[in-house]
């Protein structure tokens, strides 16, 4: 037989490359972005309450009215914005099938994209899978900045939508307020979406502020705001996660959804609902900005180079330009076999894989993981 698969859909994402061989080497996995560390016991009580109560069959398929009107509240409190549960939210297996759903939603064969990048790994893929193509526009290193005069002279008249990301991964910048009026000016007067990754939103550190699509009253009626659970309460592995837009573009994407997952883990959904209810959450936000500060000090004296500490997200990208003069992958891959520290090169995140010799590590872990991840990697020179 001779099948042709789709070309997107061949590959085999870095995350799961990465964190097999630290299995495979049993290293400290700094790859693949998700915490060592338990969740809050109350979420976890709250699960194994709806399991035992009667919360273990289909949830409606835009997910249960206790957790949207959860997530209207919190959005009213966090950013003063006003969110129709009923028409504006859907509740989402992770922000990467929010994403893909979104933009199976709209986007038609030949349509572009503009992705930045470094971008994360499935939005290129998730474009190509639509017969749709993915135009990029670097981002200006060290400080990853938006170059907004490329990202104009990038729009078409194919263009049918921008994605981006703040803050971002895997660079950890974020972005001011001035980005987000570029970025209203060049949609203007067009007929372009916004998909808005936003699922660091709440990783956020040094006094900068999220700034959400959501509060752009201009941008939030073209977009798509994606956001995770995950990342806010410790539990990357319930892949649970929700999208906010509009009615229109919700319906359509609740059209995609509803033959895609149908619905999401009603369990899941009761216990981050409950979780959520309650009146002051823990600040997932300064648990990891003094991991980062944590994680910085202890690299201190290491011959890696951090062009700047994170501002947001739960990644630091560094160089080694010190240590040695492999591409990117090959580095990563010899400092997980050799010293036993797992590491994602940045590489993958760009389309024609360009190569600025930088890893990401990811820093949401225990300290003791950080201590011991940083006394392996100091055997590197000796
Ligand atoms: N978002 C996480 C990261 O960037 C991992 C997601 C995944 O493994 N697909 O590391």
């Amino acid at each position: 037989m001779n099948i042709p698969f789709k070309h997107s859909a061949t590959g085999t994402t870095i995350f799961t490359v990465m964190s097999g061989l630290a299995t495979e080497h049993q290293a400290i996995n700094l790859s693949q972005g998700f915490p060592d560390f338990q969740l809050d016991e109350k979420l976890a009580a709250q699960l194994h309450e709806a399991a035992l109560g009667n919360f273990n069959q289909y949830a409606p398929m835009m997910g249960l009215p206790m957790l949207r009107q959860a997530i209207a509240q919190d959005f009213l409190k966090r950013y003063s914005v006003a969110i129709d549960a009923d028409k504006e939210i859907t509740i989402t297996p992770g922000g990467t099938y929010g994403i893909y759903t979104a933009f199976t939603s709209f986007l038609q064969k030949d349509d572009e994209v503009i992705v930045l990048e470094p971008a994360y790994d499935s939005y290129i893929p998730n474009i190509e899978m639509n017969g749709a193509k993915a135009v990029c526009v670097s981002l200006v290193a060290p400080h990853f900045q938006v170059d907004w005069s490329a990202v104009k002279a990038a729009v078409t008249t194919k263009t049918k939508a921008i994605i981006i990301n703040t803050p971002h991964n895997p660079t950890g910048a974020v972005w001011s307020k001035n980005d987000w009026e570029e970025l209203a000016s060049i949609v203007r007067g067009t007929d372009m979406l916004v998909v808005s990754d936003e699922v660091y939103e709440q990783l956020i550190f040094d006094g900068h502020q999220h700034f959400s699509v959501l509060q752009h009253e201009e941008l939030r009626e073209r977009s798509f705001a994606i956001f995770s659970f995950g990342k806010v309460f410790n539990n990357t592995g319930w892949k649970m996660g929700y999208v906010i837009a509009p009615p229109t573009l919700t319906n359509a994407f609740r059209h995609i959804h509803q033959y895609l997952a149908f619905s999401v883990n009603t369990p899941a959904q009761y216990a981050i609902a409950q979780y959520m209810n309650q009146p002051q959450l823990p600040n997932v936000g300064a648990m990891m900005e003094s991991k980062r500060n944590y994680f910085l000090s202890l690299m201190k004296d290491l011959p890696f180079t951090i062009h700047q500490p994170a501002l947001g997200s739960y990644f630091q990208l560094a160089g080694y330009e010190k240590i040695s003069d492999l591409p990117d992958l090959e580095f990563a891959k010899w400092l997980t076999r050799e010293y036993k520290v797992a590491t994602v090169p940045i590489s993958p995140f760009y389309k024609n894989k360009k190569d600025d010799r930088l890893i990401r590590f990811c820093f949401a872990k225990k300290e003791s993981t950080l201590e011991e991840a940083v006394e392996r990697l100091r055997r590197v020179l000796n």
